[in-house]
């Protein structure tokens, strides 16, 4: 049950290209290879279960399976046999497991990443499948995510974009259609994300991109889930507008404090809960929020708007703000002081 080794120089090969670095044991690799990665300051250390994917075998697919299924063996050291005997996934608190299937082309590999979490109790050599058109989406397009019956969603992946999987394994592995309707129309999806819950499996007609388009693809998608992640968790401790107080339930922006083009990231310590108005004050730099979290509105416009006249709309506004922010009650929810000032210096 050795783990291939070509496959584990890629997947050294792919994380080293993005500064992470390890040396591999000598034959036979064992599978699952528990494995640390280091850069000059951090440490990443990874328990992985891989085996390669393969078409079903034709006596199983008459037995009424869709056809283009390919499938992945679950068969790892020291798996036992038997009946109602349950095998078991290693989780460690500081490690991250992975549970991969791997297709080669040429030479490149297309990752089947399962949710290791659904399958940490398995039955011996249990069958995991992947369409083999989804297979196709991800070599063309560098990204493509499965929904399985089950409800898990494998994501497929170009190996060398493992690192945009390992950031974000549990964010693709939690998107389903529930968490996404909350969020845009379908047209402002990534392609990719969009695909994932069209069962229209014409990948002729998808076009076949380049390196570098392929990269931007899975970028646009990675910072789609991230900035859904975000949505979803501002919006789940924020009952109310922070600047005005007031409860639009159903309409409320997850707000960055530090825009993302600024370096600004997408945590609880850099979100706001806001009305849309609220949100495109605040954004503009009309209203101001200093490290104490009092608002303000800004003297810069303060002055703009008395030499246009409108002094008196600035007064209309100042009685619709709180004095300071409404903030959730734990404060683990709450931004922080350097982001706040990091907005408030740049606005003021
Ligand atoms: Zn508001």
């Amino acid at each position: 049950m050795a783990l291939d080794r070509e496959f584990a120089e890629s997947l050294v090969n792919a994380l080293g290209g993005a500064g992470w670095h390890t040396v591999l044991p000598d034959d036979p690799l064992p599978n699952p290879l528990d494995i640390t990665f280091s850069t000059q300051t951090h440490t990443r250390r990874l328990i992985i279960y891989a085996r390669k994917i393969t078409p079903q075998s034709s006596a199983e697919s008459d037995h009424g399976r869709p056809t283009g299924e390919m499938h992945v063996q679950m068969l790892f050291d020291g798996d036992q046999r038997g009946r109602g005997v349950r095998n078991h996934l290693r989780f460690e608190t500081d490690a991250h497991t992975v549970l991969f299937g791997f297709y080669r082309l040429n030479d490149d590999y297309v990752v089947a990443a399962y949710d290791p979490i659904r399958h940490r109790e398995y039955a011996y050599s249990k069958s995991l499948q992947v369409k083999q058109w989804k297979i196709e989406e991800a070599v063309k397009f560098g990204i493509a995510f499965q929904t399985r019956q089950t409800d898990e969603v494998v994501v497929i992946f170009h190996l060398d974009q493992i690192l945009q999987y390992l950031d974000l394994a549990s964010e693709f592995h939690n998107l389903t259609p529930d968490t996404l309707s909350d969020t845009a129309p379908d047209e402002t999806l990534p392609p990719a994300v969009r695909r994932a819950f069209v069962p229209i499996l014409d990948t002729d007609e998808l076009p076949v991109l380049d390196v570098e388009e392929r990269e931007q693809r899975v970028a646009e998608t990675t910072r789609y889930i991230r900035n859904h992640q975000f949505r979803r968790g501002i919006l789940s401790v924020y009952q109310r507008c922070a600047i005005c107080g007031f409860q639009y339930d159903y309409i409320l922006d997850a707000a960055h404090i530090v825009p993302v083009a600024e370096g600004g990231t997408d945590t609880y310590d850099n979100g706001l809960g806001l009305c849309p108005n609220c949100h495109r004050m605040f954004d503009k730099g009309l209203i101001l929020v200093d490290r104490d979290c009092r608002i303000y509105i800004n003297p810069r416009y303060a002055e703009e708007y008395d030499q246009m006249g409108l002094a008196g709309s600035l007064d209309t506004l100042q009685q619709t703000l709180r004095e300071t922010l409404w903030l959730p009650e734990d404060e683990h929810f709450h931004p922080s002081v350097d982001n706040l000032r990091q907005t408030f210096e740049a606005r003021r």
